[in-house]
């Protein structure tokens, strides 16, 4: 069984829908990118699954249930972690400190402070730093380490490459193959069609609220991709 199913999903902010019926599934411990231009709808949609926005059509099913009648920490505490966009790190606290705040909604599981250093070294080092005087890359590090303390069953990923050099880029995707394999299943939104590819199992294309194209990773034509991406 999928471990989240969309149904018909429309979102709306105010009178402003922002989403005209998607529907996809999300398999226990798979890897989704959702890629698509700027104001397609992917961030809407991480919001919609962590139960940020409330005025919704449709259907969203965490293993089997409902969860639009469901509060955002509620979600949380039963396992849905977000990596939000622009990582909203905690700035008056250290490395360590914005790592333990994931704790506040952590299940049982696999990870730990140790196990966040064991796939991060670079934080271990940094651990009693401001989280701030870290570099974008690392402080992405800390956002996925702080997901990654609830034990979450879906880490949500929202643009997680935005303004990063490509080494650290690939540090930080090289970090999901574990993550993956330690239980958690991922959603990536990314701006790149070619990493977008690299990462994920499937990708799901959006253009204006709606899914343009969707397919495996591996067999997706890229040409088709493009279009769908331009919605030419
Ligand atoms: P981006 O790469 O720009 O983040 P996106 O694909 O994530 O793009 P969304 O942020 O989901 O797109 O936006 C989808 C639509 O909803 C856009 O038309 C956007 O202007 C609108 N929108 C997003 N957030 C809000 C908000 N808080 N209030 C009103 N409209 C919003």
């Amino acid at each position: 069984m999928p471990i989240i199913e969309v149904e018909k999903l429309e979102a709306f902010y105010g009178d402003m829908q922002a989403l005209f019926g998607i529907d996809f599934a999300l398999g226990e411990t798979e890897c989704l990118a959702l890629v698509g231009a700027n104001g397609a709808g992917k961030s809407t949609t991480l919001r919609c699954l962590t139960g940020l926005i409330r005025k919704l059509r449709g259907d969203i099913r965490y293993d089997g249930s409902s969860t639009l009648k469901l509060t955002a920490e509620s979600l949380a505490r039963a396992g849905i972690a977000m990596v939000p966009e622009g990582r909203m790190l905690f700035a008056s606290l250290t490395v360590e400190e914005n790592l333990t705040m994931g704790t506040l909604t952590r299940r049982k599981g696999p990870w730990s402070l140790e196990r966040v250093y064991g796939l991060f070294p670079i934080l271990k080092e940094r651990r009693n730093q401001m989280a701030t005087t870290l570099s974008g890359g690392q402080q992405q590090m800390v956002a996925i380490g702080r997901a990654l303390m609830s034990n979450p069953r879906v880490m949500l990923c929202d643009e997680i490459s935005l303004g990063l050099a490509p080494v650290v880029v690939g540090q930080i995707y090289d970090s999901f193959g574990t993550i993956r394999q330690e239980g958690t299943a991922l959603v990536v939104v990314e701006q790149d069609i070619n990493r977008a590819l690299s990462v994920a199992d499937r990708v799901m294309c959006l253009l204006k609220g709606k899914i343009t194209l969707e397919g495996r990773s591996r067999e997706i034509d890229m040409d088709r991709l493009t279009a769908a991406y331009f919605g030419e």
